[in-house]
């Protein structure tokens, strides 16, 4: 990535980092799927877990990840990022897209921009390799907490940008008391915008994160889907950013 927008490392530090209120003294316990293709780190991520109470489950590769997870409904997924046959972004996105399930991921880098798109497509933290088995520990409980904590029908969006809102669970987009139809890429552009809001992301950022593309083509891909989201919410919703990319309006 060339380029990198300010304040990203504020965000990540603000919500990848250990939960800072302390401990609770009751340790949620839950069945998890760990994805990790490499074995040592497999059954040493297993055997911390299952010391722990937790049900575990271990597959190596992404497309199995995608359905033991359909199969089983885990509670939780520890996500390795580089896989083989799928990556954990798409990995991850997939199993979002079916019902919420919260991810841990690792990644062997500690890049911020892997974080931010990790993030983006549904990842609930990350922990970059090495790391101690105790943090992993914690932070699979801090996730387990926190979900624990959501309200299963929620009440107000997960996003409010002026009169729309986006609702990530049942992905509907409401604009004055309306629905309004999205497509699935439109709502995930929408979507990983609003999650990164006030920081802007670059095409390229955009291209890795909804479309899943590695490399940096298809720029025009991006501004076609932008141009079709403001026709349906207006011109303001998302902002130009001349140079740089796309950011939410200030509206
Ligand atoms: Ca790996």
């Amino acid at each position: 990535m060339a380029e990198r927008p300010n304040g990203l490392h504020d965000i990540f530090t603000s919500s990848a980092g250990l939960p800072h209120h302390g401990f609770s003294t009751v340790v949620d316990v839950g069945n998890i799927l760990v994805v990790e293709d490499e074995p040592a780190i497999a059954a040493a991520v297993a055997a911390r877990l299952e010391s722990e109470g937790h049900e575990v489950e271990v597959c190596h590769d992404g497309a199995e990840a995608v359905e033991r997870c359909r199969a089983t409904e885990p509670d939780l997924v520890v996500l390795d990022l580089l896989l083989p046959n799928l990556d954990g972004l798409e990995v991850c996105r997939q199993i979002q897209s079916e019902r919420r399930v919260p991810v841990v991921m690792l990644t062997a880098r500690d890049d911020e921009t892997d974080m931010l798109i990790g993030f983006a497509v549904g990842a609930d933290d990350y922990i970059t390799k090495p790391f101690s088995p105790r943090e992993l520990v914690a932070r699979v409980a801090a996730v387990l907490r926190r979900v624990a904590d959501e309200p299963s029908d929620p009440t107000t969006p997960d996003h409010q940008l002026g009169a729309v809102e986006i609702w990530r669970a049942s992905r509907r987009i409401r604009m004055e008391e309306r629905d309004v139809h999205l497509t699935p890429t439109e709502f995930d552009l929408l979507a990983q915008l609003a999650a990164a809001t006030p920081t802007v992301l670059t095409r390229e950022q955009l291209l890795v994160g909804v479309w899943g593309y590695r490399d940096g083509s298809g720029a025009r891909t991006v501004d076609s889907h932008v141009r079709a989201v403001r026709r349906k919410l207006g011109d303001d919703v998302i902002r130009t950013v001349h140079g740089v990319g796309y950011a939410i309006g200030d509206i």
